[in-house]
Protein backbone atom coordinates (compact mmCIF):
# COMPACT_ATOMS: atom_id res chain seq x y z
CA UNK A 1 0.00 0.00 0.00
CA UNK A 2 1.52 3.08 -1.01
CA UNK A 3 1.17 5.49 1.88
CA UNK A 4 3.07 8.39 0.83
CA UNK A 5 -0.92 10.25 0.94
CA UNK A 6 -2.06 8.66 3.94
CA UNK A 7 -2.09 11.75 6.33
CA UNK A 8 -1.95 10.49 10.07
CA UNK A 9 -4.84 12.56 12.21
CA UNK A 10 -2.48 13.17 14.46
CA UNK A 11 0.55 14.67 12.50
CA UNK A 12 2.57 17.28 14.09
CA UNK A 13 3.65 18.29 10.93
CA UNK A 14 2.02 22.07 11.10
CA UNK A 15 3.66 24.86 10.39
CA UNK A 16 3.35 28.36 11.08
CA UNK A 17 1.01 30.53 9.28
CA UNK A 18 3.01 33.60 9.55
CA UNK A 19 6.74 32.57 9.87
CA UNK A 20 6.67 28.78 8.71
CA UNK A 21 7.91 27.44 12.14
CA UNK A 22 7.12 24.00 13.04
CA UNK A 23 4.52 24.11 15.54
CA UNK A 24 3.77 22.39 18.98
CA UNK A 25 0.41 20.74 19.29
CA UNK A 26 -1.35 22.20 22.18
CA UNK A 27 -4.34 20.37 23.84
CA UNK A 28 -7.88 22.14 25.16
CA UNK A 29 -6.34 22.57 28.52
CA UNK A 30 -3.37 24.84 27.71
CA UNK A 31 -5.97 26.79 25.18
CA UNK A 32 -8.33 27.33 28.15
CA UNK A 33 -5.66 27.83 30.30
CA UNK A 34 -4.07 30.70 28.12
CA UNK A 35 -6.85 32.53 26.19
CA UNK A 36 -10.27 33.85 26.21
CA UNK A 37 -13.12 32.46 25.83
CA UNK A 38 -13.50 33.91 22.30
CA UNK A 39 -10.51 33.54 21.72
CA UNK A 40 -10.84 29.66 22.24
CA UNK A 41 -13.84 29.78 19.99
CA UNK A 42 -12.05 31.08 17.05
CA UNK A 43 -9.39 28.26 17.07
CA UNK A 44 -9.99 24.23 16.40
CA UNK A 45 -8.33 21.66 18.41
CA UNK A 46 -5.74 20.34 18.38
CA UNK A 47 -4.13 23.82 17.46
CA UNK A 48 -0.51 24.39 17.63
CA UNK A 49 1.75 27.08 19.68
CA UNK A 50 4.16 28.49 17.53
CA UNK A 51 7.64 28.73 18.82
CA UNK A 52 9.57 31.40 17.37
CA UNK A 53 10.33 33.98 19.73
CA UNK A 54 10.07 36.63 16.98
CA UNK A 55 6.75 35.56 15.30
CA UNK A 56 3.58 37.42 16.71
CA UNK A 57 1.30 34.74 16.47
CA UNK A 58 0.97 32.33 19.63
CA UNK A 59 -1.67 29.64 18.45
CA UNK A 60 -2.90 28.80 15.26
CA UNK A 61 -5.11 25.69 13.77
CA UNK A 62 -5.30 23.59 10.55
CA UNK A 63 -7.12 26.23 9.18
CA UNK A 64 -4.15 29.17 9.46
CA UNK A 65 -6.78 30.55 12.02
CA UNK A 66 -4.59 32.21 14.84
CA UNK A 67 -4.43 33.87 18.02
CA UNK A 68 -1.50 36.90 18.11
CA UNK A 69 0.53 37.59 20.83
CA UNK A 70 -1.43 41.30 21.87
CA UNK A 71 -4.82 39.28 21.68
CA UNK A 72 -3.45 37.39 25.23
CA UNK A 73 -3.74 39.37 28.28
CA UNK A 74 -0.37 38.24 29.76
CA UNK A 75 2.70 37.85 28.42
CA UNK A 76 4.31 34.14 27.54
CA UNK A 77 7.96 33.51 27.01
CA UNK A 78 9.39 32.80 24.82
CA UNK A 79 7.24 35.27 22.72
CA UNK A 80 8.25 38.06 25.57
CA UNK A 81 11.87 37.44 27.25
CA UNK A 82 11.01 39.08 30.36
CA UNK A 83 7.96 36.92 30.93
CA UNK A 84 8.11 34.53 33.54
CA UNK A 85 10.16 31.17 31.75
CA UNK A 86 8.44 28.82 34.16
CA UNK A 87 4.80 31.01 35.11
CA UNK A 88 4.30 27.98 37.88
CA UNK A 89 6.83 29.91 39.71
CA UNK A 90 7.23 33.03 38.55
CA UNK A 91 10.86 32.19 37.25
CA UNK A 92 12.05 34.78 35.03
CA UNK A 93 14.94 35.22 33.31
CA UNK A 94 17.13 37.52 35.47
CA UNK A 95 17.50 34.77 38.10
CA UNK A 96 19.42 33.03 35.75
CA UNK A 97 21.60 36.18 34.75
CA UNK A 98 22.27 36.11 38.46
CA UNK A 99 23.47 32.22 38.63
CA UNK A 100 25.03 32.95 35.61
CA UNK A 101 26.99 36.25 36.92
CA UNK A 102 27.81 34.10 40.18
CA UNK A 103 29.06 31.37 38.05
CA UNK A 104 26.46 29.72 39.63
CA UNK A 105 23.41 27.00 38.65
CA UNK A 106 21.87 27.40 42.58
CA UNK A 107 18.88 29.05 41.32
CA UNK A 108 18.42 27.76 37.84
CA UNK A 109 18.85 24.23 39.03
CA UNK A 110 16.08 24.68 42.10
CA UNK A 111 13.74 25.95 39.47
CA UNK A 112 14.38 23.00 37.30
CA UNK A 113 13.53 20.57 40.21
CA UNK A 114 10.28 22.43 40.88
CA UNK A 115 9.28 22.83 37.26
CA UNK A 116 9.56 18.72 37.66
CA UNK A 117 8.16 18.55 40.48
CA UNK A 118 4.17 17.27 41.17
CA UNK A 119 3.57 21.36 42.13
CA UNK A 120 4.04 22.08 38.68
CA UNK A 121 1.54 23.06 36.40
CA UNK A 122 3.46 23.95 33.11
CA UNK A 123 0.21 22.21 31.01
CA UNK A 124 -1.67 25.13 32.58
CA UNK A 125 0.43 27.72 32.54
CA UNK A 126 2.90 27.29 30.04
CA UNK A 127 1.99 29.00 26.46
CA UNK A 128 3.19 25.45 24.61
CA UNK A 129 1.52 23.05 27.52
CA UNK A 130 4.75 21.16 28.20
CA UNK A 131 7.10 21.13 31.05
CA UNK A 132 8.98 24.23 31.34
CA UNK A 133 12.72 22.41 31.95
CA UNK A 134 13.36 22.59 28.32
CA UNK A 135 13.18 26.38 28.23
CA UNK A 136 14.86 26.39 31.58
CA UNK A 137 17.71 24.35 30.53
CA UNK A 138 18.00 26.28 27.19
CA UNK A 139 17.86 29.78 28.42
CA UNK A 140 20.58 29.08 30.88
CA UNK A 141 23.01 27.86 27.76
CA UNK A 142 21.98 31.03 26.08
CA UNK A 143 22.52 33.13 28.78
CA UNK A 144 25.85 31.78 29.21
CA UNK A 145 26.92 32.63 25.77
CA UNK A 146 25.40 35.99 25.50
CA UNK A 147 27.30 37.31 28.91
CA UNK A 148 30.10 35.33 28.05
CA UNK A 149 30.66 37.19 25.51
CA UNK A 150 30.92 40.80 26.48
ZN1 LIG B 1 5.18 31.83 13.83
ZN1 LIG C 1 6.35 25.36 34.72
Amino acid sequence: MNKAFVREPDSTDAYCPHCGSQGETVSAVTLAAQLTPACQQRLSTPAQFCPSPQCRVVYFDAFERQVTVDELDHAVYPKDPDAPICACFGFCRDAIEQDVREGGVTRTRAAVEKAKSADAQCQQRAANGRSCVAYLQKAYTQCRSQMGAN
